[in-house]
């Protein structure tokens, strides 16, 4: 028998299509060019069978959805203890962008700002890694949760580059603290090029199904990170992967998720399902505002709050 997920998942942007309420980000040029209508679902199950439905082969840069990744293997090839005494777990409830650190420790406040993605990126590969090395190694370990090699648009980079000052203000506040220890425009420049790797919404889905499968991609079987840093990673998307909207999303839709300013969300619901959305009208808080929609429709068909008693 047909299964009748795609019909369903169909229906969803269906009648999600019609909400034409925010705008795309424009603080990077390229960004702004987007087509705005794009609309997109794909969910995997733990087993690699991806639903899928709109434009969901349509590529887009990752942009903030690459920090929960970069931030995996930090603490897989840093530890835990290493990568805590440089960026704490608390959540923020200030801008993506904000030039803040906690007080007392100096560290950023959690890996989902910028300021703690900066950071992240620098533990990413072992001690002593090259800038070469540990940019491979963010490259190849993102690519690795896909399961397949991610390329960079090289436009969406450089654009970013020219209006970069914000994330040039952060780098260079994190050298002059000490929590960086590299030249803070090579990081800023690197972090950027992680932000403009290209996926698909069915990329997205997958990622977040080796999230949920324990680490494990589960199309090419390959054990990405440790069940323990995939805990880690899930506990602080969803104390602080939703922007400064992280409350609302986790009574409404109730599942570690991660969304970035090209419209792209990231979810994950543990033994269960990774499920990507794409549409890029954001809200004032920098969500997509249809794939927040999408998101808690799925969440309410499919019963996937994890604070629902089973
Ligand atoms: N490249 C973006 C920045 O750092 C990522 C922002 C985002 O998706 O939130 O400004």
């Amino acid at each position: 028998m047909r299964s009748p997920i795609p019909e369903y998942l169909d229906e969803v942007l269906r009648t999600c299509a019609g909400d034409r309420a925010g705008a795309v980000a424009d603080y990077v040029p390229e960004l702004a060019a987007a087509d705005a209508e794009q609309l997109a679902v794909a969910v995997s199950a733990v087993d690699g069978t991806v639903y899928e439905a709109g434009d969901s082969r349509t590529s887009f840069t990752i942009q903030s959805i690459s920090k929960p990744f970069t931030y995996a293997l930090a603490l897989a090839d840093r530890g835990y203890e290493a990568v805590l005494a440089k960026i704490g777990v608390e959540p923020s409830g200030e801008a993506f962008n904000e030039l803040s650190l906690e007080e007392g420790s100096a560290r950023p406040r959690n890996p989902m700002i910028n300021v703690g993605a900066l950071a992240a990126h620098t533990l990413a590969g072992p001690p002593g890694a090259s800038r070469a090395e540990r940019f491979e190694r963010v490259v190849s370990g993102i690519s690795a949760f896909a399961g397949r090699r991610l390329e960079i648009d090289e436009a969406v980079c450089r654009s970013e580059m020219e209006t970069a000052h914000r994330n040039l203000a952060i780098a260079h506040m994190l050298r002059s603290y000490e929590v960086i220890e590299e030249d803070a425009p090579h990081v800023v420049e690197d972090y950027v090029r992680q932000c403009s790797l290209l996926v698909t919404t069915r990329d997205l889905a997958l990622m977040a199904a080796t999230l949920a499968n324990g680490g494990v991609q589960p199309v090419t079987g390959e054990q990405v990170v440790s069940r323990d840093v995939v805990r880690q990673v899930l506990s602080v998307m969803t104390t602080c992967g939703m922007y400064d909207a992280a409350g609302d999303w986790v009574t409404t839709v109730g599942i570690p998720a991660k969304s970035g300013v090209s419209g792209g969300i990231l979810g994950v619901l543990s033994g269960q399902v990774g499920i990507g959305v794409f549409s890029p009208r954001l809200d004032r808080h920098g969500n997509s505002v249809r794939g927040v929609r999408v998101c808690e429709r799925l969440s309410a068909d499919m019963g996937l709050h994890m604070m629902d008693a089973p």
